[in-house]
């Protein structure tokens, strides 16, 4: 049995096509350890949600990636499936990460993106660079 987090986003369900809440199982910050709020696993974050984890100085800070792989562009990315609140479908979806957080949730099967954390919305900066890559 693997540790394991919760992704929570709204999305539009290619499959019912309603909006939806959309959850996916990521390894990403899962562990079996934890800290004085508990393990690191069964933890449930939105998108953009600075994920619980060791702190810089631990030794273990760098294992938040997981066995997860860093894509062609550098950004760590999870391939797993996401569950439709409404109808209960799954889909096979790519989470993307920044530093310890969830940034976008894009669909497997033709790259369409079905959540993106909005980085300018969360921290009021306007200078239009919200293409999400680092
Ligand atoms: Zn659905």
């Amino acid at each position: 049995m693997a540790a394991f987090n919760c992704i929570v986003f709204e999305m539009k369900c290619p499959r019912c096509e309603r909006t939806a809440e959309g959850r996916a199982q990521v390894h990403v910050a899962a562990d079996f350890d934890g800290n004085v709020s508990g393990r690191f696993m069964n933890r449930t974050y939105r998108l953009g949600d600075p994920m619980d984890w060791f702190s810089t100085s631990d030794y273990q800070h760098p294992d938040w990636v997981g066995y997860d792989e860093r894509n062609a562009q550098g950004i760590l990315v999870e391939a797993t499936s996401a569950t439709c609140a409404r109808c209960e479908s799954d889909v096979d979806v790519i989470v993307e990460f920044g530093e310890l957080k969830a940034v976008r949730i894009v669909l497997e099967l033709d790259g369409s993106v079905l959540a993106r954390w909005d980085r300018d919305l969360a921290t009021g900066n306007n200078d239009g660079d919200l293409d999400g890559t680092e």
